[in-house]
């Protein structure tokens, strides 16, 4: 299948119209790209900073570019210019690093929170007492040049569909939790990025707003 039938094919299994659909061109061509574009696509996902760096220019201004790796604090100011939301925000000491590019970029940058939800051990993401240590402590509320939206995360890579949804409606209500607190300006917790390929339908039945699809638009990686 193309990749304009798969786009279609994914679009039509979707429970929830409004969630977002963010391709993950990651290793894919700028050609492949473009073909999702062509089919109506503005949000693209990658994991490296010096890829997204490199397929911005060639592409079209009113793609949104996801970050959605893991991203290293000296790494920020290559896409802090033009990157349209950082999903992978784990620690206090990036987000100030992001915040500083921020405004050197003069813009506010807009991020999410990466909450830890899986049981492996590998996966990045914050814990419940890190996350409040960040959302209400006093060093968030000096930052002018960044914004939180709201919540991401990454289930356990298992064909258990209970394990899953229990890990996603686990994100839900934390976010639910924490929107009852008066937390700063800068916060407002809106968005939960959860689901890829394999798992997007039950995220978006644990009410997922922006998934993150890869494989099942543009076929198979041979890393990552
Ligand atoms: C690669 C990746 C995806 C997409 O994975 P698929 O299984 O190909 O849909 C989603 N989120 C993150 C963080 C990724 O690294």
């Amino acid at each position: 299948m193309s990749i304009k039938e798969n786009l279609n094919h994914i679009k039509n299994t979707f429970s929830s119209p409004d969630c977002l659909l963010i391709a993950v061109s990651k290793t894919k061509p700028v050609s492949a790209i473009k073909e999702a574009y062509d089919a109506g696509i503005r949000d693209f996902g990658e994991n490296k900073v010096q890829e997204m760096a490199e397929k911005a220019p060639q592409l079209p201004d009113d793609i949104r570019w996801h970050m959605i790796g893991h991203l290293q604090r000296n790494k920020v100011k290559f896409i802090s210019p033009f990157v349209y939301l950082i999903h992978g925000v784990d620690s206090l000491r990036l987000l100030e690093q992001i915040n500083k590019e921020g405004q050197k970029a003069d813009r506010v940058i807009s991020c999410l929170l990466q909450i830890h939800i899986a049981k492996e051990e590998t996966k990045f993401g914050l814990d419940e007492q890190e996350l409040k240590e960040i959302l209400l402590g006093d060093a968030i509320r000096k930052m002018d040049h960044i914004h939180i939206g709201g919540f991401m995360g990454m289930a356990t890579y298992t064909e258990d569909t209970d394990t899953i949804r229990e890990e996603f409606s686990y994100l839900r209500t934390l976010m639910d939790q924490f929107k009852l607190d008066s937390l700063p300006q800068q916060v407002n917790l809106k968005e939960l990025s959860m689901g890829m390929s394999a798992d997007y339908l039950i995220a978006q039945e644990e009410g997922s707003t922006m998934v993150r699809i890869g494989s099942a638009i543009f076929g198979a990686r041979d890393t990552n």
